[in-house]
C-alpha cells in the first residue's frame, strides 16, 4: 500500500530537525520554489514567472523564504500537538488565516497528466504569497476533515520526520518502513538474541 501523503506534512519534513543530519531543504528561495514545483504546487510556466521576479527583487525573495519558515515551523507544532492541545489548533488557525488572506487567486480544477485530478490556486495578486497558499490549505484540510489524530510524529527519537496514519487499524509508528522501522525491528531482534545469549 501506498502510504497517503499530504502536502503540509511534506513541507514539515524539510526541516532541519527532520533532514538531519541534511541540514534545512529550504536553504534559499530557489530551494522553496523547485520543493513546490517537484510538489505540484506550482506549476512550471508560474515558476519561471516567480523566479524571473525574485532575481529583480532578491530582499523580497528572501523576505518570502523566511516566511515559509516560519509558517513550516507553526504546522510543525500543529502537526506535532494539534491533536491533543486546543491551543495549539487555535494558533494554527490564526497563522493559515494569516496566509490565506494576503494573497488574491482564483481556483481552479486541472487534470494531471498523470491520471486524476488536483486543484490549482492561480494567485492573481503577490506571486510570492502565492506560493505557501497550496501548502495551508493543505493543512486547512487537515483541519476540516478532523485528520489530526491520525498525524504522527515518527516513533524513532532520533527522527522527526511526522506523516499521516492511513492505516485502517492506525497504528502505524514510523515514518517509513524501509528506513526506521527497519532499523526498530533490527533493535528488536538483537535485544532478543541478547537475551538468549
Ligand atoms: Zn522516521
Amino acid at each position: 500500500m501506498t502510504p497517503r501523503t499530504r502536502l503540509w506534512l511534506d513541507f514539515v519534513n524539510t526541516d532541519a530537525a527532520a533532514q538531519s543530519p541534511g541540514g534545512d531543504l529550504l536553504r534559499d528561495f530557489e530551494a522553496l520554489l523547485i520543493w513546490s514545483q517537484r510538489q505540484g504546487a506550482v506549476d512550471d510556466e508560474r515558476a519561471a514567472g516567480i523566479r524571473r521576479r525574485a532575481v529583480l527583487q532578491p530582499a523580497a525573495a528572501a523576505a518570502t523564504l523566511v516566511d515559509a519558515r516560519r509558517v513550516r515551523a507553526a504546522l510543525r507544532v500543529l502537526a506535532e500537538k494539534g491533536q491533543v492541545t486546543e491551543r495549539v489548533r487555535e494558533d494554527a488557525v490564526v497563522e493559515i488565516n494569516r496566509v490565506l488572506g494576503r494573497s488574491a487567486g482564483t481556483r481552479r480544477l486541472d487534470a494531471v497528466p498523470a491520471g486524476g485530478y488536483t486543484r490549482a490556486f492561480v494567485p492573481t495578486g503577490d506571486a510570492f504569497a502565492g506560493l505557501m497558499i497550496p501548502i495551508v490549505e493543505s493543512a486547512a484540510d487537515a483541519l476540516v476533515d478532523e485528520e489530526l489524530a491520525r498525524v504522527r510524529r515518527c516513533a524513532d527519537p532520533r527522527c522527526h520526520r511526522v506523516f499521516l496514519d492511513g492505516t485502517k487499524n492506525g497504528l502505524r509508528r514510523w515514518c517509513d518502513m524501509g528506513t526506521c522501522g527497519n532499523r526498530a525491528k533490527a533493535a528488536r531482534h538483537r535485544a532478543r538474541s541478547e537475551t538468549r545469549r
